[in-house]
């Protein structure tokens, strides 16, 4: 309660500087300790709750970080790091189900609290669902944005004869041929592989499965609103240990540059999300090839593989 009315004040007050108006009396953990927000910019993530040396609950955020998103989300991501705590999931070791009780939790308070509305939740989901998945580390957007309205036993009912999942281009041919497919279409923004709408988006974003040969799975992304772009996006591995993953990185890399001659590859210095990364353009108006390795938190696989193919019009 007492972490509700505080949000509520830096919701209404100042929601653009919600980072600073919130701070630390907003949320308690499971032994009802008050939860101390602390700055942190080298957080590879929007936020995180931890345990400090001494035993106290902290949520660490990066307001860089914060600062790409929408109010809404950003109030979502500081409830759900709440969530941890007071579910006391910070003073257990991790177990599977946290990441989905924890959002649970979040949207849950801030909704049973009216401090989202439908719409708010709305503009959550859409912000998760265009998030890389290196963004966030606990779960890819499209399958938490699902998550949310489960949480609140609000899902939408959507028209089920365009629900079915659409298997397009990618589902034959070799990795070059794909990878050459999937790179003319760019120049329309994906609309010739646009899928199913997603169910959980209100009629705002659509999702195909395209694979490309050895990828665990590949999605494309189109939004009616097209400031938030289109996006194709692929989960290349998934590893253990850094060696391995970087293994799979040479070896993708390698196809990318057959597939690809005429292109340029340059390495690029790693971002808060990626540990590696080569961009492949052509030319000036160039959809980009992005190769990255993203590390998460935790997981027993944490490094992924992503490779993303980004229209022109994206930059
Ligand atoms: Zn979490």
């Amino acid at each position: 309660m007492t972490f509700a009315a505080v949000v509520l004040l830096g919701a209404l007050s100042a929601p653009k500087t919600w980072a600073q108006a919130v701070t630390y009396d907003g949320c308690k953990d499971i032994r009802d300790i008050p939860v101390a927000s602390v700055v942190n910019y080298s957080l590879g993530d929007i936020a995180a709750a931890a345990i400090a040396p001494n035993g106290a609950p902290i949520i660490y955020y990066n307001p860089r970080v914060l600062a790409s998103t929408r109010w809404q989300t950003r109030l979502f991501f500081y409830a759900h790091e709440c969530g941890h705590h007071a579910l006391g999931h910070t003073l257990q070791g991790l177990r599977l189900g946290q990441e989905q009780e924890a959002d649970c939790w979040g949207i849950e308070t801030l909704y049973r609290a009216n401090l989202l509305t439908d719409a708010d939740v709305a503009m959550i989901q859409l912000d998760l669902s265009s998030f890389g998945r290196g963004d966030w580390t606990h779960l890819p957007g499209p399958m938490r944005a699902v998550n949310l309205r489960r949480c609140l036993g609000t899902t939408s009912s959507g028209s089920s004869s365009d629900e079915t999942q659409s298997e397009r281009a990618g589902s034959s041919g070799n990795f070059s041929n794909v990878l050459r497919e999937v790179l003319d279409s760019t120049s329309r923004g994906f609309r010739n592989l646009r899928g199913s709408p997603d169910p959980d988006a209100g009629g705002e974003a659509w999702n195909a499965k395209v694979a490309l040969p050895d990828a665990v799975e590949c999605d494309v992304w189109v939004y009616r609103d097209r400031s938030l772009g289109q996006r194709y996006d692929c989960d290349m591995a998934r590893e253990t240990d850094s060696s391995a993953i970087d293994a799979d990185f040479e070896s993708v890399l390698g196809k990318l540059s057959d597939a690809l001659p005429g292109w340029s590859a340059s390495e690029k210095a790693s971002t808060r999300s990626a540990r590696r990364r080569t961009v492949f353009t052509k030319g000036d108006n160039s959809p980009e090839v992005t190769l990255e390795i993203h590390e998460r938190s935790h997981g027993s696989r944490p490094y992924i593989l992503v490779l993303a193919i980004d229209p022109p019009d994206n930059k």
